[in-house]
């Protein structure tokens, strides 16, 4: 979270013209692969409903804002249709990366040679200076300095990637997962065993 000496990571007081709690980027202005696609699309409505009518009656700014969840849902589902070939927002790129490295994870060598060893060591050290998401970012640099990646092998691999994925949900209020091998294998690599993925 943000303390008084940290970097503004979110919109408020000082972002009036923006809807509060979009994320921000390095740059200090919101970030598009930081926020869900339906925040973003709260900027428009925002901004469109201050310039219509701000001119003429300055509450009706204040009301846009206010009301700017509502007219927001309508917009979306109006978008929902159409988000083929859009640039990712925070949940894509999220889970295009977690698909990426569990899977890597799961047809990691169970004996990785050194130089396999350093190279997914080199990966991983490298989203935090990487990913695009740059809280997201922070975070995980946070925790991976804290929890250095254990590359030994498949199954330690999948099981700490696992953990740091659960770290991600828990921030984010989501389910934390199982990390034995099992239930990584079901989800990453054979499918579950209904056999409803062969
Ligand atoms: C390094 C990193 C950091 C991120 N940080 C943030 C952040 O700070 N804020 C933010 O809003 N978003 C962040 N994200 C994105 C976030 O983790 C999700 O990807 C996004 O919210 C979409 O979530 P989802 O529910 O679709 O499933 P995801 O969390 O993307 O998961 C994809 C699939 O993985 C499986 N899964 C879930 N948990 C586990 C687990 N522990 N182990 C194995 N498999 C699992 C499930 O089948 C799930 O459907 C981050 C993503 C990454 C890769």
């Amino acid at each position: 979270m943000t303390s008084p000496t940290e970097p503004q990571r979110t919109t408020k007081a000082t972002h009036p013209d923006l809807p509060p709690g979009l994320v921000l980027g390095p740059d200090g202005k919101p970030c598009k692969v930081c926020n869900s696609w339906q925040d973003w699309a709260k900027i428009k409505v925002v901004k469109k409903g201050a310039s219509s009518s701000a001119k003429s009656d300055p509450l009706a700014m204040m009301a846009a804002m206010a009301g700017g969840a509502a007219a927001v849902k309508t917009k979306a589902d109006d978008k929902e249709a159409d988000r083929t070939d859009c640039p990712p927002d925070t949940a894509e790129l999220g889970r295009a990366t977690w698909t990426f490295l569990h899977t890597t994870a799961a047809y990691y060598p169970t004996e990785p040679s050194a130089e396999h060893q350093s190279r997914m060591r080199a990966l991983l050290s490298s989203l935090p200076t990487l990913y695009a998401c740059a809280p997201c970012a922070d975070d995980f640099g946070e925790d991976i300095k804290a929890n250095p990646p254990d590359v030994s092998g498949r199954d330690g691999l999948s099981r700490w990637l696992c953990e740091r994925h659960n770290e991600v949900n828990r921030k984010l209020g989501k389910r934390v997962w199982k990390c034995d091998w099992k239930t990584m294998d079901a989800r990453w690599k054979d499918g579950p065993a209904d056999g409803r993925c062969d």
